[in-house]
């Protein structure tokens, strides 16, 4: 911080940041819970923000903030140092407080801020060890986050560690003030009135979610250097964008910033080859260059230039894994995209189209969220331990969609918006 202006501004913008994930994110109301999460990142880098969203809460009238404390090395170091055995306990009686916390409408605000090489050097499967034996016991959970029995959100962070990958030229008060400004106008946090921005802003997301919606495309056609995919789409898809179509009456914003569209494929109808086109962060791993190829949905071949370990480890998570559960659409001049990856999916994944390994949002097909997992799948909709987003999505995208009848409409061209 150069002087004491940039500093009032800092601060300023920070006040509106953390007002936006409480107020558009997670929509506190007054009387309501809400529990703060943090991502394993340095918890002295947090703890500001955590205590800013605390005051500004309990200012609009929460009943309680329960504070989540983690931290980024202490998570490496179990990572590296606990016993082999022990990697699969988990915390359970956090799990079940969550649940009952989620049953009674608590919101849960998470902050990312993770060095992006935090598990650099850590053997994947220790790696996989942890993830699985969270990803069982929070099932329930995971369902209920999927089907927004909860208001969520996630915000963000910005720490030294991080900055640093996203800026390694600049120094490290240059670098992490560069990162909280991408932070800002990505969020729009910057912005006189954040809030009135936003409206608009999803007001346009709208329009596309409304024009699919009508549309009702049975298949997508992706053409792009080293991609050339179909996906089909199931039978009462529904295309979700711009906050939650589920909670009308209080609506939420789960990620901010989100720049997406996005629906679900047909679980046995993707076919052809996918490169990606940026880096993928993958829970402290770096994985770059991922190609697939699919036929009848499925993975037959999978490879990447670097990480193919932790690649190797989301795909073979369990069954549904081999299969994709999301197909997102992001313009490429997207105010979240600056040309290069910031390692965090929650920036990243509004930078550019992409599709997820793994679970489907029951949300997305019509009535999906009152269907048991039997219906769910008999209407082709993907179910997996792991959601896995990764970004396809360039200036050279191209993409069609197919109506019934087989007519071709253009929805993509050159990575933007083709469609009205
Ligand atoms: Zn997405
Ligand atoms: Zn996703």
């Amino acid at each position: 911080m150069a002087s004491d202006g940039a500093q009032a501004t800092f601060e300023a913008n920070l006040e509106r940041y953390a007002a936006l994930l409480l107020q558009l994110g997670v929509n506190l109301q007054a009387d309501q819970n809400l529990i703060l999460n943090m991502s394993a990142a340095p918890v002295e880098e947090l703890a500001p923000m955590m205590r800013l969203l605390t005051r500004q809460a309990y200012e609009m009238g929460a009943r309680n903030v329960f504070p989540q404390w983690d931290d980024g090395e202490m998570a490496r170091t179990r990572m590296l140092l606990a016993p082999e055995e022990a990697l699969s306990d988990v915390q359970l009686w956090r799990i079940r407080w969550y649940e009952e916390e989620s049953a009674r409408g608590t919101a849960f605000l998470t902050l990312v801020g993770s060095d992006p090489d935090l598990f650099d050097g850590v053997a994947t499967e220790r790696l996989t060890t942890v993830r699985r034996a969270n990803a069982r016991a929070s099932e329930q959970l995971m369902v209920a986050t999927m089907k927004l029995a909860h208001p969520w959100s996630i915000g963000a962070v910005a720490t030294q560690a991080w900055a640093h990958k996203v800026f390694p030229n600049l120094s490290a008060d240059d670098a992490l003030a560069a990162l909280w400004d991408y932070i800002f106008k990505a969020t729009r946090a910057d912005q006189p009135d954040p809030l009135a921005a936003w409206r608009e802003h999803l007001n346009r997301l709208n329009v596309h979610t409304d024009a699919l919606n009508r549309l009702r495309f049975k298949r997508l056609r992706y053409r792009a250097p080293g991609t050339e995919l179909t996906i089909d789409l199931p039978e009462g898809h529904l295309w979700e964008g711009g906050g939650s179509a589920l909670a009308k009456e209080r609506p939420v914003v789960p990620n901010i910033p989100t720049e997406e569209v996005f629906s679900l494929p047909q679980r046995d109808g993707v076919n052809g080859t996918v490169s990606a086109t940026m880096p993928l962060n993958y829970n402290g791993v770096l994985i770059e260059g991922i190609r697939l190829t699919l036929e009848g949905g499925r993975i037959t071949q999978y490879s990447a230039t670097s990480g193919a370990d932790a690649l190797a480890s989301i795909i073979e998570t369990d069954d549904g894994s081999h299969y994709l559960g999301e197909v997102a659409l992001v313009p490429h001049d997207s105010p979240v995209n600056r040309g290069s990856p910031v390692y965090n999916t929650l920036f990243d994944e509004n930078a550019a189209c992409h599709i997820a390994i793994g679970r489907a949002y029951p949300t997305c097909i019509e009535g999906g969220e009152t269907m048991s997992q039997e219906e769910l799948a008999a209407r082709g909709v993907n179910f997996s331990d792991t959601h896995v987003d990764f970004m396809i999505g360039s200036a050279a995208l191209d993409i069609d969609g197919e109506t019934a009848s087989g007519e071709r409409v253009p929805v993509f061209r050159g990575g933007l918006w083709a469609l009205a």
